[in-house]
């Protein structure tokens, strides 16, 4: 079981908070990209067994590509499952929505971020949020199996009850998935640059015990760290992730991770991935190996698994008895789970496990 990841950097501009790899030209080269993207996965797809069950087309905005693009590497994956595109407000449309549909999406992400009409150019959003409604009007009625929002949470300037009223937003729409995101200060963005102002760590946690509370009231169970969702409107492919089941990555700062151990990383740097940029090819250590595995299943409700942990790098996963006391996670043979306290620190218990863990040896 495998899920195909593509990563389609091109962006209308760059949002004042992200530092993800994104091109802003206005003429992308999206016939270039698509020919790379298919050298990609001819490259990958000799390295897993059989067809993928997912396919994410995430960016950058893959709703800026023309859909006949996304189409043939669509085509080409031939996913037996979950096809996920993330969307921006701004490029959803009727004509759009079925083009997608047509070319096999099941799943669109939208990328909304706050509802509020103070806060939503704050953020330096190309929509606003009288457009952000309108898409998602169109989106619901365009009969995906599923749509998901795309929140943000932590300006200095949002209030608890902009907060509420977002979630109370999807809420009132029955929307299945929602991803909750923490605004951070990314190295590189111009929101690093100029020192925009955040919410206090005091003012962070009440406004995320507040937010979990309101979306697991309106149905939308918590499932990971920063993921809540209605029975049956998970995300199949991001669980490949948390489960650390392998994934392929195609296009420019793709990352993959194959069946045999070896991650792959795409050139970061779009005009070299386009000129053919070779991928770095590297198997982890069993140090780095314990470190990722811990860091990213404990972020999922069904946290570490031990044993597969103990089989890949020859340590059993232990949890430091402070962790414990202090409520942030349960233990038992099989497993190490976050409680709720325990996701407000989750990089913090990793760090604690994979040291107590290196500690005691094997
Ligand atoms: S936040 Fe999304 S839309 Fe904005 S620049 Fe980053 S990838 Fe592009």
């Amino acid at each position: 079981m495998y899920g195909v990841y593509v990563h389609v950097p091109w962006c209308r501009y760059r949002c004042p908070y992200c530092a993800f790899v994104v091109d802003t030209r206005s003429a992308p080269d999206h016939e270039g990209w698509r020919a790379r993207v298919l050298g990609d996965w001819a490259r990958e797809r000799e390295h897993f067994a059989g067809r993928p069950t997912t396919l994410s087309f995430g960016g950058g905005t893959p709703s800026r590509a023309p859909p006949a693009v996304l189409g043939a590497v669509a085509a080409a994956v031939a996913a037996t499952g979950e096809v996920s595109l993330e969307a921006n407000p701004d490029d959803i449309d009727a004509e759009h929505l079925a083009a997608w549909r047509d070319l096999g999406v099941t799943r669109l992400s939208v990328g909304v971020q706050s509802f509020q009409p103070a806060l939503a150019p704050r953020l330096g959003r190309a929509h606003s949020a009288r457009e952000a409604r309108r898409a998602l009007d169109l989106a619901q009625a365009a009969g995906f199996s599923s749509v998901s929002v795309d929140l943000i949470f932590g300006h200095a300037a949002q209030t608890e009850a902009e907060l509420v009223d977002d979630i109370a937003e999807v809420a009132r729409r029955g929307l299945g998935h929602v991803s909750l995101y923490t605004l951070t200060l990314e190295p590189g963005s111009r929101f690093a640059a100029r020192g925009e102002p955040l919410a206090d760590d005091e003012r962070w946690a009440a406004l995320h015990e507040r937010a979990v509370a309101e979306l697991e009231a309106a149905g939308l169970a918590r499932y990971e760290l920063s993921n809540f969702a209605r029975p049956g409107h998970r995300s199949v492919h991001n669980e490949h992730y948390w489960r650390a089941r392998a994934w392929a990555g195609l296009g420019p700062a793709a990352h993959g991770w194959r069946p045999s151990g070896v991650r792959v990383a795409n050139a970061d740097d779009v005009d070299a991935w386009l000129a053919g940029a070779q991928a770095v090819e590297e198997r982890p250590d069993p140090e780095a190996l314990l470190f990722e595995l811990v860091w990213s299943t404990i972020r999922h409700v069904d946290g570490v698994d031990r044993e597969r942990v103990r089989a890949a790098t020859g340590w059993l996963p232990r949890v430091p008895g402070a962790a414990v006391a202090a409520g942030l996670v349960v233990e038992s043979p099989a497993s190490i789970r976050l409680l709720p306290a325990g996701f407000a620190v989750s990089d913090a218990v990793a760090r604690s496990i994979v040291r107590t863990t290196l500690t005691a040896g094997v």
